[in-house]
């Protein structure tokens, strides 16, 4: 029988946030981090209109959202490529800047995509430790070896919530070799509220091997119709051109992201709110005795005692069960944590309120 060629048996598929609770007939999704805000009304009525074209391919060089994502940030299109999903476009760049034998660097509770596309590039994994739960440039530096091609840095990181200020992200491009690409995965960019980070635009602009990526799946609310884009250095979007499907943004994206990207107002509710709710949950957890790491993205980590009847997989059934769904976090090796996206009022009052009880119980 066919064969997979040598390591793909070897990748751990991506388990996605579970979506239901069964036998639960209200359930409260927080765990992939999508926003409560839904998308833009002008999301709805773009998408209508090509609805009736769609025996039509979509425009391959997706000019109209290229053209939006350019006008909202204040970039030149032609440094910015479009895709199906931000993940496609960490798969394009594997595929793109490693070959077997080479190595691809990433953090110990970094994104689990990377791992997977190094793998399915033929490249090896390289994991740095983490401190304090953040990404630490000394040992990311000193991963490097002469095989090194890619280094992914989520800024801020998913599941953790922690961030780099913009020096530090500095002193890590300085420190890599000029044929290293870094790779600033900045999904949860627009929720961070802090005045020393910077999303990676300028980093981009002054270097020719970093890029950054982002996504329309987080904030824009547009996680099902899968759109990422990202900000790189002609030579990179020229090479991965060359091998991204000609159509790999589908008109319905095309059209709903420019839509999205256009709404500056809907984006800013979605910032305010998560601004309210970032701080009130955290303390909301905190006070119920959990350790919480301090985040700046639109979800919260939260540790748990390690104690029989406490421990996250506990505490995951309990809430569960009364229909609210986070996330575990076993394969991101924090397996007595849960990561909880920020949701509506409701959903975030009432998993407080859930936890309250279940740290109550005497067992
Ligand atoms: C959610 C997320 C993405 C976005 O993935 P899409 O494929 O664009 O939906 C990328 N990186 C990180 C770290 C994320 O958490």
């Amino acid at each position: 029988m066919p064969r997979p060629k040598p390591g793909v048996m070897d990748i751990a598929a991506y388990v996605p946030g579970r979506e239901s609770a069964p036998g639960v007939e209200k359930v409260y999704k927080l765990s992939s981090n999508e926003t409560p805000l839904g998308a833009s009304p002008a999301v709805a009525a773009a998408i209508a209109d090509v609805a009736g074209r769609l025996e039509l391919y979509p425009d391959g060089a997706a000019h109209k959202l290229r053209d939006a994502i350019a006008r909202a940030h204040g970039l030149n299109p032609g440094n910015i490529l479009c895709s199906n999903g931000s993940d496609e476009l960490l798969g394009l760049l594997c595929q793109t800047y490693l070959s077997p034998g080479d190595e691809g660097i990433f953090t110990e509770h970094g994104f689990l995509v990377y791992r997977i596309q190094i793998m399915a590039a033929g490249a090896t994994p390289v994991v740095v430790r983490e401190t304090d739960f953040t990404a630490d440039v000394d040992a990311m530096l000193a991963a490097v070896t002469e095989k090194t091609r890619i280094v992914f840095l989520a800024n801020p990181n998913n599941p953790t919530g922690t961030y780099l200020p913009v020096s530090e992200v500095r002193r890590l491009q300085a420190g890599l070799p000029r044929h290293v690409l870094l790779v600033i995965d900045a999904a949860y960019a627009e929720y961070v509220r802090r005045n020393d980070y910077e999303a990676g635009i300028e980093l981009v602009s002054g270097n020719s091997n970093v890029v950054m990526t982002r996504t329309f799946s987080k904030i824009h609310g547009l996680a099902g119709l899968r759109i990422g884009w990202m900000y790189a250095p002609e030579a990179v979007i020229d090479a991965v051109n060359r091998i991204r499907g000609p159509f790999n943004v589908n008109a319905m994206a095309i059209v709903a992201g420019a839509a999205a990207i256009g709404d500056r107002a809907h984006v800013d509710a979605a910032i305010d709110h998560n601004d309210k709710w970032l701080a009130r949950v955290s303390e909301g957890l905190t006070a119920l005795g959990l350790e919480v790491t301090p985040s700046v993205g639109n979800f919260v980590l939260m540790h748990f005692p390690d104690a029989p009847g406490k421990t996250a997989a506990d505490a995951d059934a309990y809430l569960v069960a009364r229909g609210f769904v986070l996330r575990r976090l076993t394969g991101y090796g924090l397996p007595n944590a849960l990561r909880m996206t920020i949701g509506s009022e409701e959903a975030n009052l009432g998993t407080l309120e859930a936890l309250r009880g279940f740290m109550a119980v005497t067992s």
